[in-house]
This record gives structure tokens, sequence and C-alpha cells, in this order.
């Protein structure tokens, strides 16, 4: 399979690894939009979130939670935002199910 993430899980492509363990892997962002921007990816190869089914509950809530772990580790005290993108409207660009995890600068909102 074609994905860039599942070669990242497969040490096929280099990344700069924050965290692994059976279920996920998070690393930084090639492309950083803040101070602090990982990604935080299920090393099942998910689409995307309008992909997951049911059986997929809790790997979803587990990827939010190590995302809250890692902004604790990363001193994040005024606050972090977790994104995911989903579809071509928000500009999704990588059909491997990730976890933007950004934070170290005040962010707007609505996002653009
Ligand atoms: P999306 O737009 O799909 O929500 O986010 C994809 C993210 O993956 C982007 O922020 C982009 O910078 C990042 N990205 C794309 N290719 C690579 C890569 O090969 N390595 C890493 N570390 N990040 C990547
Ligand atoms: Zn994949």
């Amino acid at each position: 399979m074609d994905c860039i993430f599942c070669r990242i899980i497969s040490g096929d492509l280099p990344a700069k690894k924050i965290f692994e363990d059976e279920r996920v892997l998070a690393f930084e962002d090639l492309n950083p939009k803040a101070p602090t921007h990982l990604l935080l990816i299920p090393r099942e190869h998910i689409a995307g979130l309008a992909e997951a089914e049911a059986q997929h509950d809790a790997l979803l809530g587990y990827l939010q939670r190590i995302a809250a772990q890692l902004a604790q580790e990363r001193g994040l005290t005024g606050g972090y935002r977790t994104v995911l993108n989903v579809g071509p409207d928000a500009g999704q660009s990588v059909f491997h199910l990730h976890v933007h995890l950004l934070g170290g600068r005040a962010m707007s909102w609505p996002p653009g």
C-alpha cells in the first residue's frame, strides 16, 4: 500500500518520533504550523475519521488521551488544540487517520 504514514510506521520513511506503543505512534509534523505540531496516528491503517468503525472507538479515544499526555509533557499549560481534518473541505491531504496536536502559540477561532 502506498501510504506515507504506513511507511513511517514500518521505518521505511524517517520521522522524528516522540512516542510509540503497540497501538499508536506520534511524531513531529514535517511542516509545523505551531511551535509544537505533532501527529498521532494509529498503527492500523484507517483512511480517516469518516472511515472509522465502531471497533475503532477505543482507539480514537486513546489517540486523544495520548495527545493530552504529550501536551502535558511539552508544558503546554496555556492550552493547545487537537484537530482531525476530514475530507476535501477540511484539507485532509494524507489518508491515514491522524490527530494533529498544535500548541505553543495563541490560536484563532474559528479555524480558517
Ligand atoms: P492533513 O492535511 O491530512 O490533516 O495533515 C497531513 C499532515 O502531514 C500535514 O500537516 C503535513 O505537513 C504532514 N506530513 C505530510 N507528509 C509528511 C511526512 O512525510 N512526514 C511528516 N513528519 N509529516 C508529513
Ligand atoms: Zn496508512
